[in-house]
C-alpha cells in the first residue's frame, strides 16, 4: 500500500483513488519563455516517478501537464499575478521574435529534454494559449458565484470571500495581513491578497483576447484550474508541483476551482523541494541556471542526472554539485556491471540459486513509504554486492529472474535509463566447447579437458576450474 506524502494535510497518507484502479494527476509544467534548468526537471521527475510507481501498483494513470505560454507574470510570486511584466512577451521583445516563436522554440526544447530524461509518463501537454475560452467561462462563473469583481476591465478573485483560503499553504488572509506590505497593490484591487482572474492589456501589448471586460489576457493561475477541470473532472486524485508553487499558485488553483464546483479540488499535494546549486538558489532571471545539455556536454549522461535526482527524496532539498553527479554516475555504472556480469556468467552444473526475496521486498517496501528512492537505491546496491561476491565463486542459477527484477527496477519504475552494450552472447560453438569439457573432466580425461580448454582461449574465453566447477570469462 502507497502512503504518500500530502502537503494539504502535511502528513504521509494511504493512497486511495477516487475510482478505483484509476488515477488522475495534474502536473504544473513550464513556462516557456527560456530552457527548463535542472531544478525545473526534478519537481517533473517526481511526478514522472510517481505515475510509474502507480502503473507498477497497477492502476491505470491519466496525466496532464501544461504549457504556461502566457500570463505568468515576473513578479506573481510577491505580487499575486497582477504586476510585472508577461514572461513570453518580455522574451519576444529581447529575442526579436513574436511570443509565439518564442514558445514553440522552448516548449520543443523542454519536450527534448524531458524525453531524454526518460520522462515518458504524461498523457497530454494542453498549451494556455489554446484554452483562453475554458478561462473565461469559468471566470463567469466564479463572477456569478460572488467570488470576483471586474473593475476597469480588470477581474479579481476576492479571497475575502473564500473562508477556505490558506487551506494548503496555512497563509490565511489573518497571517497574510500580519506580514510585511511590501508592495503597491493594483489599484482596482480591492485588497492586496486579491489575485488577478483577467487583466485589461495595456495598448501595445502582444498577446490579448477578446472578453466580456476587456481586450486583455488571463492570470497565471487560472490556465491551470481551468485545463484541469477541463481535461480531469472536478476532483482530482494528485497535483503536483515543486515547492514554490503551494504558494500563490497552488493556493489560487483551489479558491477559484472549489468555489465554481463547490467540490474538493485536488485529495493529494505533492510537492517537489527545491534543487540548489552549490547551495544557491537557480534563477531564469539571473542565469544561474543548468539545463541537461549543460551536463551532457560535461561527459554525463542524462540518465546519470536521474540516479542523482533519486539518489535524494523528493521531499530534501537538493543541492546539485559535479562531485555528486560523478557518485552518482559510479552507482549507476555498478548496477550496470553487475548486470553485465550476471548475463555473461554461464551455468554450470554447480551454480547455486541466490535468494533476493528480501531485496525485493525492501525495495517494494521504501518505494510505497512516500517514494524512498534513495532507500530503494540502496537496497539494488547492496544486491548488487551480493551478486558480484556470489559470481566471485559460483554461477547464479536463478539469473534470469535476478536480471528481470534488476531491470525491472531499474528502467521501468526508477526510469533510468541504461544500455548494457558490452555484453555479448555467448556462441553456441563455445557453450558446447565448456559443456563438453565438463563431461571431459568429470570422465577425468584431463588430456582432452586441456585441449578443450586451449581451444576455448583461441575462441575469446579463459577457463578456469574452481572448488564448485568450471567458470567460463570472456578475454
Ligand atoms: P516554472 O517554469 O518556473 O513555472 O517552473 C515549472 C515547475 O518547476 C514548477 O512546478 C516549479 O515549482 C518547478 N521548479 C522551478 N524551479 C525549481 C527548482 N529549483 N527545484 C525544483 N523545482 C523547481
Ligand atoms: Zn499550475
Amino acid at each position: 500500500m502507497l502512503k504518500i506524502y500530502n502537503t494539504l494535510s502535511n502528513t504521509k497518507e494511504e493512497f486511495k483513488s477516487i475510482n478505483s484502479g484509476k488515477v488522475s494527476m495534474y502536473t504544473c509544467g513550464p513556462t516557456v519563455y527560456d530552457y527548463i534548468h535542472i531544478g525545473n526537471l526534478r519537481s517533473y521527475i517526481t511526478a514522472d516517478l510517481l505515475n510509474r510507481w502507480l502503473t507498477r501498483l497497477g492502476y491505470e494513470v491519466r496525466s496532464i501537464k501544461n504549457i504556461t505560454d502566457v500570463g505568468h507574470l515576473t513578479n506573481d510570486d510577491l505580487f499575486q499575478g497582477d504586476s510585472g511584466e508577461d514572461k513570453m512577451i518580455k522574451k519576444a521583445k529581447k529575442e526579436k521574435k513574436t511570443p509565439l516563436e518564442i514558445a514553440k522554440f522552448y516548449e520543443n526544447a523542454a519536450k527534448e529534454s524531458e524525453d531524454a530524461i526518460n520522462i515518458k509518463t504524461v498523457s497530454f501537454m494542453p498549451r494556455a494559449t489554446e484554452h483562453v475560452s475554458y478561462m473565461i467561462k469559468m471566470i463567469e462563473k466564479i463572477i456569478l458565484n460572488g467570488f470576483a469583481y471586474e473593475k476597469n476591465g480588470n477581474v479579481f478573485f476576492e479571497v475575502d470571500k473564500m473562508k477556505s483560503y490558506g487551506v494548503l499553504s496555512g497563509n490565511t488572509l489573518e497571517n497574510l495581513d500580519i506580514g510585511s506590505r511590501l508592495h503597491i497593490p493594483h489599484p482596482d484591487k480591492k485588497n492586496q491578497w486579491d489575485f488577478a482572474l483577467w487583466l485589461k492589456a495595456p495598448k501595445n501589448h502582444i498577446m490579448k483576447w477578446n472578453s466580456p471586460w476587456s481586450l486583455g489576457y488571463p492570470g497565471w493561475h487560472i490556465e491551470c484550474s481551468a485545463m484541469s477541470l477541463e481535461y480531469l473532472g472536478n476532483t482530482i486524485d494528485i497535483h503536483t508541483g515543486g515547492e514554490d508553487n503551494i504558494f500563490p499558485h497552488h493556493e489560487a488553483e483551489i479558491a477559484q476551482s472549489e468555489c465554481v464546483t463547490g467540490e474538493k479540488f485536488v485529495n493529494y499535494w505533492i510537492h517537489t523541494r527545491f534543487l540548489l546549486v552549490n547551495g544557491k538558489k537557480m534563477s531564469k532571471s539571473k542565469g544561474n541556471f543548468y539545463t541537461l545539455s549543460d551536463i551532457i556536454k560535461k561527459g554525463y549522461a542524462a540518465s546519470d542526472l536521474r540516479m542523482l535526482y533519486l539518489m535524494s527524496h523528493y521531499r530534501s532539498q537538493m543541492n546539485f554539485t559535479f562531485s555528486s553527479l560523478t557518485q552518482a554516475k559510479k552507482n549507476k555504472e555498478r548496477l550496470v556491471n553487475t548486470i553485465i556480469r550476471l548475463k555473461e556468467s554461464v551455468s554450470n552444473e554447480v551454480a547455486v540459486k541466490l535468494t533476493f526475496d528480501k531485496f525485493k521486498n525492501d525495495f517494494v517496501n521504501a518505494m510505497n513509504d512516500d517514494l524512498n528512492t534513495p532507500k530503494a537505491i540502496s537496497v539494488l546496491l547492496k544486491l548488487s554486492t551480493k551478486i558480484n561476491k556470489t559470481l566471485d565463486k559460483y554461477t547464479i542459477s536463478n539469473s534470469e529472474e535476478i536480471l528481470c527484477f534488476l531491470n525491472n527496477s531499474i528502467q521501468k519504475v526508477l526510469g533510468i535509463k541504461i544500455e548494457v552494450k558490452s555484453v555479448i552472447k555467448i556462441p553456441e560453438k563455445v557453450m558446447k566447447i565448456f559443456k563438453k569439457r565438463q563431461i571431459s573432466r568429470e570422465n577425468k580425461d584431463f588430456q582432452l579437458s586441456d585441449k578443450l580448454r586451449y581451444e576455448l582461449k583461441n575462441l575469446g574465453y579463459i577457463v578456469k576450474d574452481t572448488p564448485t566447477g568450471q567458470k567460463l570469462t570472456r578475454i
